[in-house]
């Protein structure tokens, strides 16, 4: 949670918008915190000047749309290391006239440059290890942020995308203060980013990682941001912003002394002018599971989120779980992910085919594959991928590979008139490729990283090989659940790489099955099986939920501290929404709500 510097002017406006308070309500109240419950509109994010941006911007009439956009530009400035206008995202739409879920594929695209070689070293005909393709010039997509977000406010928004950007541009000149989560970022990526001037200059002043309390400024990026506010996107894609991705990519702005242990040459790639003028975002049919009378929509290719989710889901519907006892509950929370994951790996990409996905989130394939979970034994990890030709249990070839990430940032928006928006952003990894574009204030993406670097499905062909113009597979999952009248439920999304899959299907089990409320189902140790030898585990979950578990067969990977940093909203009827956001984890999120109710 961060708080913007000038307390005592505009912000406080914007920041008591958030915590004003009835008269004689106690000071806790004052807090902006991770729960906000009322009506009127509602807005939750990693953060809480972001959170306040967007609230404002509800508050001065503005809708969903227009408010996701502001807090997204906020988290670029705030959050700079999970997300901005350096990288990419999905955005999930719900109208509120039409009820009608669309989506917006802002995903980043490999450039046409690239080849299904790109991460393998000439030199010895082996993948790059992973830092070395990271922090390089190929691993940048084309940006598709910028893009996003005008064709977001074009098609729902009701204020320029100019207007929406000030605020952001704001925060970026007046600073805001470091926090611990911040802090620690940058010392996490103190050697990368001291491979380069413009990164160590703007995150590393003195040659340190900035410290807690002190005040971070981005004139670059305020001006930026102001730079497209007043020529368009177009500033950004084919004009002076795209020259400097593009030289900054094939040019990496390497420092002549630089400081920190890299042990890799810096790579330049391959993104050129007619990459980024040529980019366009995508508008992919949500995917669409019923789940106990909801219906549950995702984001489709090149995300695996939403037929993931989709899957699980479907497995997971053929026991009533609310009546299971926990241990056995979480037993096929967990064996629902490892079949799904082993799924996804093996057949979706940027380019699977309609007709396959639509099979895999079927309900024909969910007990195909959900007659293999036994209830008194785990299945061995990895299971293998179903075979989309057969029926019954029969089995496929082999697993696929494990990916956690820590980075990318979460937001889930709602207006006075129905609207919500679910948005997840990223930059991939936690400080992206490492390189501030010179004087523009960002960084770029290593996206294509998501790609697989060599195949991973045996002899079968794998899904996710880079390619010219490709898009990587994700596994961002923007999530919108309607209830059985077809109004909405259930806003929800996080970050976490892989773990994003896992993480949105246990905070929906969480409240739909194990009678949990929003904020509880947020809280709740979590746990993540994707068709791994371990299940990979909070030290919460392991401790209380791991004794059950192992005796049926199960074990566990080492803990990880946290998984994820979700952000949801539940909407109680009649105008009423809980928002909810994280109470710890990544330092705790921050909830909103235009009208309080205490
Ligand atoms: N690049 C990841 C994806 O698209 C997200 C990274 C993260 O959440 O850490 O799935």
């Amino acid at each position: 949670m961060r708080f913007t510097l000038a307390l005592a002017t505009t912000a406080t406006l914007v920041l008591s918008s958030v915590t004003l308070v009835p008269t004689g309500a106690t000071a806790r109240t004052r807090d902006p915190g991770p729960t906000a419950t009322g009506f009127g509109g509602a807005v939750a994010t990693v953060d809480a000047t972001a959170t306040a941006v967007g609230l404002d911007v509800l508050r001065r009439g503005g809708n969903a749309v227009d408010a996701a956009i502001a807090a997204a530009a906020t988290l670029g400035v705030t959050e700079p290391f999970s997300a901005g206008i350096g990288g990419g995202g999905f955005f999930v739409h719900y109208d509120g006239r039409t009820g009608k879920v669309s989506t917006i594929d802002g995903r980043e695209s490999g450039p046409a440059t690239m080849t299904e070689n790109t991460f393998i070293d000439p030199v010895d005909g082996r993948p790059y290890d992973f830092a070395e393709a990271r922090v390089s010039g190929l691993s940048v997509g084309t940006p598709g942020t910028v893009a996003t977000w005008e064709a977001a406010a074009r098609q729902w928004g009701t204020r320029s995308l100019g207007s929406l950007l000030r605020p952001a541009a704001d925060v970026a000149d007046r600073g805001f203060l470091v926090d611990a989560t911040f802090r620690q970022q940058v010392a996490d990526n103190a050697a990368a980013f001291g491979q380069f001037d413009s990164t160590r200059e703007l995150y590393l002043p003195g040659g340190a990682p900035p410290t807690v309390g002190s005040i971070l400024r981005n004139p670059d990026l305020a001006d930026t941001y102001r730079l497209i506010a007043k020529r368009g996107t177009g500033a950004f894609y084919r004009g002076p912003i795209a020259a400097d991705i593009v030289e900054t990519v094939q040019h990496p702005p390497v420092a002549d002394d630089p400081t920190g242990t890299w042990a890799y040459p810096i790579r330049p790639g391959g993104l050129q002018l007619s990459d980024l003028a040529g980019y366009q975002v995508r508008h992919p049919e949500p995917t669409r599971s019923a789940y106990r009378g909801l219906t549950v929509y995702g984001m489709s290719t090149p995300s695996s989120g939403g037929t993931a989710v989709g899957e699980a889901l479907n497995i997971l519907e053929r026991t009533d779980l609310s009546k299971e006892p926990i241990t056995q509950a979480l037993h096929r929370y967990v064996e629902s992910t490892a079949l799904s994951f082993a799924d996804r790996n093996r057949y979706v990409g940027a380019y699977t085919p309609q007709p396959v996905l639509d099979r895999l989130i079927s309900d024909d394939w969910a007990s195909q594959r959900a007659c293999r979970i036994d209830p008194a034994r785990a299945m061995t990890k990895p299971v293998p991928p179903g075979d989309l030709t057969a029926t019954g249990c029969t089995p496929a070839t082999v697993g696929g590979p494990v990916e956690q990430g820590q980075s990318t940032t979460n937001l889930t928006v709602a207006d006075r008139w129905g609207n919500i928006v679910e948005y997840t952003l990223t930059i991939e990894q936690t400080g992206g490729n490492a390189m501030v574009v010179p004087g523009r204030g960002f960084l770029l993406n290593n996206e294509l990283t998501d790609f697989n670097f060599a195949p991973t499905q045996g002899t079968a062909p794998d899904p996710n090989l880079p390619g010219p113009n490709k898009r990587p597979r994700s596994s961002m999952s923007p999530t919108i659940v309607l209830d059985d009248d077809g109004k909405p439920f259930l806003a929800l999304g996080t970050p976490g790489g892989a773990t994003i899959i896992t993480t949105v299907l246990q905070i929906l089990v969480n409240r739909i099955d194990l009678g949990m409320t929003l904020p509880e189902a947020m809280a709740a140790p979590r746990a993540s099986q994707r068709n791994t030898a371990g299940i990979q585990a909070e030290p919460a979950f392991h401790e209380r939920y791991g004794p059950g578990l192992e005796a049926l067969g199960h074990t566990f990977a080492p803990d990880v501290a946290e998984l994820g940093a979700a952000t949801a909203i539940e909407f109680t009827g009649h105008g009423g929404m809980i928002a909810s956001a994280e109470p710890a984890r990544r330092g705790g999120g921050t909830a909103a709500v235009v009208h309080p109710r205490y």
